[in-house]
């Protein structure tokens, strides 16, 4: 099968004020729609790995032959980590999550404020480019960050939340100052939608 561009589930400027309309257009548009194709060229002439399904494909990365291991690893894991992202968010959103998913964070991390300043403390340290994640590892519910495009999928970790910490994620607004756009990051969160998440990561 071929992968597709998701559209995004609202206008590029219904995230304004704390994340900007040409940020938007430019990272989903471009950023998300050459990760696409990238997958899809690395794919080509591969009937077998055609078949997958974009978790499945990052699921078994180490399985995937070595000329396009990295380009699959790159591509899949940035279709994979924006598809998500988009959905994480929207306007309006932010505030504190409750139900399973607001008591399962209260297990992990003692309180949501505790488990607010983890999550920025590993988006806010990454070095370079990468992502900061909560997930479902082994049954628990931890923070994680990873370089690049990688997804926790790739070693058995199932994230149901996360943050691009990428620069392109924030520069034309924010510049160098990522602690600000993480912080503004947090207004615009769509926790039903991180509910859903959870309900499937934690199976
Ligand atoms: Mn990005």
């Amino acid at each position: 099968m071929s992968h597709t561009l998701p559209s995004l589930p609202y206008s590029f400027d219904a995230l304004e004020p704390h994340i900007d309309a040409k940020t938007m257009e430019i990272h989903h548009d471009k950023h998300h729609a050459a990760y696409v194709t990238n997958l899809n060229k690395a794919l080509e002439g591969n009937a077998e790995l055609q078949k997958l399904t974009v978790e499945e494909l990052l699921t078994q990365i180490n399985k995937v032959p070595d000329n396009i291991r990295t380009a699959v690893r790159n591509n899949g894991g940035g279709h994979m980590n924006h598809s998500m992202f988009w959905k994480i968010m929207k306007k309006g959103g932010g505030g504190e999550p409750s139900g399973d998913v607001g008591d399962a964070i209260k297990t992990a991390f003692g309180t949501f404020a505790e488990f607010k300043t983890k999550f920025n403390q590993a988006a806010t340290t990454r070095f370079g480019s990468g992502w900061a994640w909560l997930l479902v590892r082994d049954g628990k519910v931890v923070v994680e960050s990873t370089p690049n495009q990688d997804n926790p999928i790739m070693d058995g970790g199932k994230a149901f939340f996360g943050l691009d910490v990428w620069e392109h994620a924030y520069y034309l607004k924010y510049q160098n100052r990522r602690p600000e756009y993480i912080e503004a990051w947090w207004n615009v969160i769509n926790w039903s939608q991180v509910a859903e998440n959870y309900a499937h990561a934690k199976k």
